[in-house]
Order: structure tokens, then C-alpha cells, then sequence
């Protein structure tokens, strides 16, 4: 009996994560007709930052475009960039071109990076009908007026998508949108919590499938979607298995290979990451009272996850891969970057520069989207795991 109820729980999440994976190599838009109810079109966003509720609340599904993976043919967009961009960026333009992401009402990128913020202009000029927009983060989140521009910011983004869907966005609506997304934000933490506690219940290519998934579909169904998996990891009974713990960083913006996570997974428990970290770099729950475009604002200001394209002097790039160490009782780090990611690749070197400083163990390694060969790369975390292990023995 009890090994009954066991594989009616591994098959549960079995089938979450078939969906799951079915969710993330499929880069199509759902077209307007064929949204769930409450829907009326969809709305690209790109990494990293990105109030998603105001799209949500706008009737416009959030949808984070995360470039075409290593199964996209790359046909038109090489004719517009440069060889030396990263491939999210040229795959997503790829994407447009090639009339996957045609049925978009909009795209909106930040200035994350030189790339990211030219790709603005590629879309407006080769996407005429759909709402092209920057949304200018602060560069210095630690001045009196940060929370003041960021809502002006937001509320910019509000009035685009209010012309753009031709009604108002009123601020009870937006209020339940930030419920939603507390909802789904709290799960998240508890999927990571359980992955720092007990990381042989879910590994990081499990969690990043779950997390990913929420990049098409509404944030409502996301939640209840986590929460069946949830469930199904809860009740799991595996073992724990003799691997050293591992924090992943470098997976905030493009994203590894889905290969690449699964060939680290074998060797080590990767404890915390910053995979995705776009889709739930609020780490607390947003006031669902009051104005909801300040308590937007305020949240990123006061309650969000540094990464390599966010600059706040309260979170230098040495400081929060510590901190993260630390909370994770982790023994060692993975430093990756995206080839040719600019900000990935300064943040990598400070971070080695310092783990060498304080006699942390880590790892470097770089990663391309389109990357379909991963044997070296799993015999060199197979050969650091062995290293840790004896070190730590
Ligand atoms: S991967 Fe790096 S370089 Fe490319 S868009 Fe993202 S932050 Fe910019």
C-alpha cells in the first residue's frame, strides 16, 4: 500500500513536469482567440526585472521571452546584429522575425545592458504593430527619489498597456493581481526552502522546469501547478545522497541549457541559484493595500534579489553570493556566464577574485544557448564534486 500511495505521488509530479517541459521548449504565443478567460492578448517582457501584475492586470498574459534554446534555426536575425551579441538576444530576434512571437501585443525590454537595450529599437522597427517599450530601471537604487521614479516608471507602463487594451487599469484590479502573485511568489519560496533543506527532494532541473513554466501560462494556473508539485516533493521519499552543495550563479538573464542543469545535478546538490531570478526577484510579499503601483516600487526598492544588472550599494556583487553561500550552507559555487553577457562576465570575475580571497571553493564555467554537446563540461563538475568531497572528508 504504502508503496502505491509512493508512485501515485512520483507520478503525479512525473506528469507536472512533462507539462512543465512541454511549457518550456515551446517559444509559440498563444494566439489572442485562444487565451484563458480574462485574457485578451499577451505581453513579452525580457529579463530580468519586470512588474509582470501590471500586464496581468491589464488583461495582457505575461510572457517572459527567454530566447529559442539550442533547437532554433537561426535564419534572419544574424542579418541585424552583430556576431559578437549574446544568443538570447539573437534568438529572440530570431523569434520575432520568423513570426513566432507574432502574435504579441507588445514586447517591453529593460537597459540591462547595451544589448538588451538596443533590442527596443530592433522591435520597433521591425514590429511596427506591436507596443514597443524600455522600461528605464534606476542605474542607482540608493537615492530619496528611487521609489518616487520607479512608480513614475510603472505608471508609464500602466498608461502604455491602458491605451494598448483601450480601457483603464483600475487599482483594485491591479491589487488582486498583486495577490495573485503573492500567492504564487510565496510557493516559489517554499520550493526553494525545500531545496536548501532537503535538496534531495527536488533537484535544480526539476525546480527550474517548475519555475519556467510560469513563462506561458497565468500566473493562477502557475500556482496551482506548483502546488501539485509541491505536494508530490513533500511526500517523496528519496534519500538524501552524499554530494556537496553547490550555489549556481550566472542564470539570471540568458538561460543554461536545460542539459547543462542536468549534467550538474548528477554531481552535486545545487542548493540556491539565481536561475530565472526574474520570475521572483520580489522576495516578499507585496502590500496588496494602498497604492499598488508605490507598493510595486517600494518592493523592488526595499525587497528584491540583486543580480549582475541590478546596482544597489546596499548589495555588492561580492556581498550577495556570500550571503547566499551562507544561507544556504552551501560548500562551494558554480560561477557561469552567458558567452559574450557582458555584465555576467564582470560579475564571474569579481566573484572568482573574492571566493579566492576568502578560500571558497568554485567552479567557472560559460554556457551558450545553443550549446548541444555537454560530456566535458559534466566530467569537469564531476571532477570538481570528487575534489569538494575529499576536501570536505
Ligand atoms: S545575457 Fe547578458 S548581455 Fe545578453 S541580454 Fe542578458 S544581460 Fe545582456
Amino acid at each position: 500500500m504504502t508503496s502505491r500511495i509512493q508512485y501515485d505521488h512520483e507520478r503525479e509530479l512525473e506528469l507536472v513536469l512533462e507539462r512543465c517541459h512541454a511549457a518550456s521548449r515551446d517559444a509559440a504565443i498563444t494566439a489572442a482567440d485562444a487565451l484563458p478567460k480574462g485574457f485578451t492578448g499577451t505581453l513579452g517582457h525580457f529579463p530580468v526585472y519586470f512588474p509582470e501584475e501590471i500586464a496581468h492586470a491589464a488583461g495582457l498574459l505575461p510572457v517572459n521571452v527567454l530566447g529559442g534554446g539550442n533547437r532554433l534555426e537561426m535564419k534572419h536575425a544574424d542579418a541585424r546584429m552583430g556576431s559578437f551579441v549574446c544568443s538570447i538576444c539573437r534568438s529572440t530576434t530570431e523569434l520575432g522575425l520568423n513570426g513566432t512571437l507574432a502574435s504579441m501585443a507588445g514586447f517591453v525590454t529593460h537597459p540591462i545592458c547595451d544589448a538588451a537595450k538596443h533590442l527596443a529599437g530592433i522591435w520597433a522597427r521591425n514590429f511596427p504593430d506591436q507596443v514597443s517599450q524600455i522600461l528605464y530601471l534606476p542605474q542607482n537604487v540608493n537615492t530619496n527619489g528611487t521609489v518616487r521614479y520607479i512608480a513614475a516608471e510603472y505608471q508609464r507602463l500602466r498608461g502604455v498597456l491602458e491605451a494598448r487594451v483601450g480601457r483603464p487599469i483600475a487599482d483594485d484590479v491591479l491589487r488582486n493581481s498583486i495577490r495573485a502573485y503573492n500567492a504564487n511568489r510565496a510557493l516559489l519560496r517554499e520550493l526553494y526552502r525545500i531545496r536548501r533543506d532537503e535538496p534531495w527532494r527536488a533537484s535544480c532541473t526539476e525546480s527550474y522546469l517548475l519555475l519556467r513554466a510560469r513563462t506561458r501560462m497565468p500566473c493562477e494556473e502557475h500556482t496551482a501547478l506548483l502546488a501539485r508539485a509541491l505536494d508530490a516533493i513533500r511526500r517523496r521519499s528519496r534519500l538524501a545522497q552524499d554530494k556537496p552543495r553547490v550555489v549556481f550563479v550566472g542564470g539570471f538573464c540568458e538561460q543554461p541549457p536545460l542539459e547543462m542543469l542536468e549534467a550538474i545535478d548528477e554531481s552535486v546538490d545545487v542548493v540556491d541559484d539565481d536561475i530565472l531570478v526574474g520570475l521572483r526577484f520580489l522576495t516578499d510579499d507585496v502590500p496588496p493595500t494602498g497604492d499598488p503601483i508605490r507598493a510595486l516600487a517600494e518592493s523592488y526598492v526595499e525587497r528584491s534579489a540583486a543580480s549582475p544588472v541590478q546596482h544597489d550599494a546596499r548589495k555588492s556583487k561580492e556581498g550577495y553570493l556570500m550571503q547566499m553561500l551562507h544561507d544556504a550552507k552551501a560548500d562551494a559555487a558554480i560561477l557561469t556566464a552567458a558567452k559574450f553577457c557582458e555584465p555576467g562576465l564582470d560579475d564571474q570575475l569579481a566573484w572568482s577574485k573574492h571566493l579566492d580571497e576568502v578560500n571558497v571553493p568554485y567552479l567557472v564555467l560559460e554556457f551558450e544557448e545553443k550549446m548541444t554537446s555537454f560530456e566535458q563540461m559534466a566530467m569537469q563538475v564531476e571532477t570538481f564534486a570528487e575534489s569538494l568531497l575529499f576536501a570536505l572528508s
